[in-house]
């Protein structure tokens, strides 16, 4: 875009979206001179604040080294923040004003970032396009979860937005698509012969996708609750996922390509059941170290004590085409477990005309996203020495040894640059959004109309025993015998 300006508009800037996430990550790729010149801020909420105070609140998420002190002070200097409502035209309009005065009245981009409660997303929506759009330059609106509750609910707020904004103009953020694992996906698929052509169901047996977080609600369980495991992780971050592992080979690596096999094989996704889930609920664990570990799910006070929100969740998808017909896509996700991780794992079927008396394990192959980025492929070997046994192994991609150099951005950093550069090919189109619904509503709204008892499970451990029947019963295998012997991941 050559010299024009561009113009960052940040609604909600006194939340914590913004001063976690938001202002860290655009410091971050100012600091890196990633950004187009000139590229100046401008915060927007009701609250009465000043530059001042938001440059104090955002200090201890920022990571700002010694040396950097000079290009931080540059950084906070192209920044404004205009307080008003959400509701009336005058706040806009002085936001207009503001912006027109940051680009010298001249042409400019404008993005604007949703960082608001969803309550709020109509009117201002709204009152962007008709008070705060560049007039000769393009505009882009970045949003974030939740898109709606439901089907009908996330139709309501498409369509809203459809009315005031062109797809292309609409960046549905879900930050699982900037991690690298993720990204690494279609290389790894597409840029491989010998994955490309056992990825099917003649070669694999199950897909297990995982998201596992070590912690509770830590007392704040009020937003949670709302919504649940399914809406907030499974929904959005693993469907993304199992999309991107299981779509055909795009056209291409146009955005638009890649979205549209990502819908076509969602299309292929029948809609959810609860005998493909098991549900669960945390306990405290009495013996725990921390309050949040001691206090189980219904103890929190802002949870109503006889909640049946799911913090845990497991439910199989099976994929109707003639790649996947009969290989379950099991994902699992929870809150409380024994630990932080976040992976894909595909597991192969048994070797045929087994000649090692049944000694042989199942290949798997496991993508690593979080934490420390790897990709493993456990794989059978004989014992080295003299002896014809044989053992589980594995050949190691662990990016902490292989690219000890290389800097990994944050995914916020690489998608709100992607914003700049209009690349859409990591944000959610509405109709992938539309596919992700069909699939999840029908057990959502069965799960809360008929208040279906989670399964407890405690604090701390690897979440209901079901969910280790549920998988063996789709064929994934566990046995126990794995030993991995390179010490801890990063
Ligand atoms: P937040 O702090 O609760 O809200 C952001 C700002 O919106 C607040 O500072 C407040 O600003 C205004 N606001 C809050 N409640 C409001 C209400 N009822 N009516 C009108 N204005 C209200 O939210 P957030 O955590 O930053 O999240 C922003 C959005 O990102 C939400 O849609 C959230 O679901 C999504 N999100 C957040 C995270 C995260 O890590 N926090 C992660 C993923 C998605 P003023 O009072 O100053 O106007
Ligand atoms: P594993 O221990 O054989 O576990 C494989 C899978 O089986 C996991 O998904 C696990 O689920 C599941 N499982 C565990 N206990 C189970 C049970 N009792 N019943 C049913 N399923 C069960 O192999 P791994 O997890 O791939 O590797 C073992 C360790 O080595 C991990 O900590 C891994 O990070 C590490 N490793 C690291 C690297 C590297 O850093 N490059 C490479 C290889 C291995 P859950 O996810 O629920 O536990």
């Amino acid at each position: 875009d050559g010299k024009i300006p561009h113009t960052f508009v940040i609604f909600g800037a006194s939340g914590d979206l913004a001063k976690k996430k938001i202002y860290p990550t655009l410091w971050w790729l100012y600091r890196d001179d990633l950004l187009p010149k000139p590229t100046k801020f401008c915060g927007y909420a009701r609250s009465k604040l000043t530059v001042s105070s938001l440059k104090t609140q955002c200090l201890p998420y920022m990571k700002l080294q010694t040396h950097e002190q000079k290009k931080y002070e540059e950084f906070w200097a192209l920044n404004e923040y205009v307080a008003g409502s959400y509701d009336g035209r005058t706040g806009f309009e002085l936001l207009n004003q503001q912006l027109e005065l940051m680009e010298n009245k001249n042409k400019a981009n404008r993005i604007f970032y949703l960082a608001l409660p969803p309550s709020v997303f109509e009117e201002v929506t709204v009152n962007i396009k008709q008070i705060c759009m560049s007039t000769c330059g393009w505009n882009r609106v970045i949003v974030e979860k939740p898109f709606g509750r439901d089907d009908a609910s996330s139709q309501a707020l498409s369509d809203h937005l459809a009315g005031l904004f062109q797809e292309d103009q609409l960046y549905r953020i879900d930050h699982y698509l900037g991690k690298e694992m993720v990204q690494n996906l279609m290389t790894i698929r597409f840029g491989n012969k010998i994955l490309s052509s056992t990825w099917n169901r003649e070669n694999i047996a199950s897909v297990l996708i995982t998201f596992k977080e070590p912690f509770g609600t830590q007392g704040r369980g009020g937003y949670f609750d709302e919504f649940g495991i399914i809406r907030d992780v499974m929904q959005n971050h693993l469907l993304q996922i199992l999309s991107l592992v299981a779509m055909e080979k795009p056209v291409s690596c146009h955005p638009d390509d890649i979205r549209d096999e990502k819908v076509k094989v969602l299309k292929s996704i029948q809609a959810l059941t609860l005998d493909d889930m098991v549900l669960g609920q945390y306990l405290g664990d009495p013996k725990g170290a921390t309050d949040d570990a001691r206090t189980g799910y219904l103890e929190d006070p802002t949870v109503s004590n006889d909640s049946t929100t799911p913090t845990y969740a497991l439910g199989v998808l099976k994929i109707n085409n003639e790649r996947w017909q009969g290989v379950p896509f099991i994902l699992r996700c929870g809150k409380a477990l024994n630990e932080r991780k976040a992976e894909v794992r595909i597991q192969y079927q048994d070797v045929p005309g087994d000649i090692f008396e049944g000694s042989t394990k199942r290949n798997e192959l496991v993508i690593r996203v979080q934490p420390g980025e790897a990709l493993y492929f456990k794989m059978m070997t004989k014992s080295p020495g003299i002896t014809f046994d044989i053992e589980e192994t594995e050949l190691d991609l662990t990016y902490e040894h292989r690219y000890k150099d290389s800097y990994l951005p944050d995914a916020y950093e690489r998608l709100i640059l992607d914003v700049f550069c209009g690349s859409q090919m990591h944000f959610v189109r509405s109709d992938e959004l539309r596919e992700a619904w069909r699939i999840f509503t029908p057990i959502l709204h069965k799960i809360e109309r008929e208040r279906v008892q989670p399964i407890t499970y405690q604090y701390g451990s690897r979440g209901p025993k079901q969910a280790d029947r549920k998988c063996e019963e789709n064929n994934f295998k566990y046995s126990g015998s794995y030993k991995w012997h390179g010490g801890k991941p990063a």
